[in-house]
């Protein structure tokens, strides 16, 4: 039984060394890649590519389900989901870290839900993260010296083309970050009662900002925040207790019909 989960991108390669790797079947399809078990600083994870191992999969076909599903199946309880994300307000500067506490949901066309009946179920969402993990987040980055925000909105959109112009300014006012792949992750790790925690490093601006980007600067910005990834996880996981006693393990409390 491995009790964590890591989902994300490339800033998780590299951080461990691969000990087995799972090919796993779930009733819901398979997972974007092999499973990949392994420890980080003495903690056992499990390890999925949210995009494949070589980036092949776009946001808006991951199957999200299978990816969740998979973990569960392996006994993961506690699931960090890291991601890529784009700016929406000037405080949260390319290079910073978001532990991000509410989301808006701006997807299309994605499978939102393991329970497409006859069993119904209407999991809450109104705080879609796990406390626990979120304090631990918050507190590793500090404690490394990053800009760490405690709070933020992620908006979540279906892509894979980036917001207009017009679309940006909406979400300004609502939101502090944006991104294509946390919905539908989060509810469903939810609706499987795990943890789940949003690790977002910001890459740069969205359009609202009018100043032009360069490719360089927006990767060695990457490449950065690659580098937080790692120390923030070697920091962080050894820190998740075993016993959870935040709400998350019992999100199906009242949730059925
Ligand atoms: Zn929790």
């Amino acid at each position: 039984m491995v009790r964590i989960g890591i989902i994300g991108g490339s800033g998780v390669y590299g951080v461990f060394e691969p000990v087995e790797k799972k090919g796993v079947k779930t009733p819901f399809g398979k997972p974007s890649g092999d499973v990949e078990i392994g420890t980080i600083n003495g903690v056992e994870v499990a390890f999925i590519p949210r995009h494949g191992k070589g980036h092949f999969i776009p946001p808006h076909m991951v199957n999200y389900r299978a990816n969740i599903y998979a973990l569960h199946m392996l006994g993961v309880e506690r699931v960090i989901g890291v991601s890529a994300v784009g700016s929406l307000q000037e405080d949260y500067k390319p290079g910073d870290i978001v532990i991000a506490d509410q989301y808006i949901d701006f997807t299309k066309k994605r499978e939102y839900t393991f329970y497409d009946g006859p069993k119904v179920v209407h999991v809450s969402m109104a705080d879609p993260f796990c406390p626990e993990l979120r304090r631990i987040f918050i507190d590793s980055g500090r404690f490394l010296g990053y800009r760490t925000h405690e709070r933020g909105t992620y908006v979540c959109i279906e892509g894979p083309r980036f917001s207009t112009r017009a679309e940006s300014r909406m979400f300004r006012q609502y939101a502090d970050i944006i991104g294509m792949t946390l919905v539908p992750e989060v509810q469903l790790a939810r609706e499987l009662e795990m943890c789940y925690v949003n690790v977002s490093t910001i890459t740069d601006y969205d359009v609202w900002a009018d100043e032009p980007v360069t490719t360089e600067e927006v990767m060695r910005v990457m490449k950065e925040n690659e580098e937080k990834i790692k120390n923030l996880l070697q920091e962080a996981l050894p820190k998740i207790p075993t016993e959870r006693k935040c709400p998350c393990k019992n999100a199906l409390k009242g949730a059925e019909i």
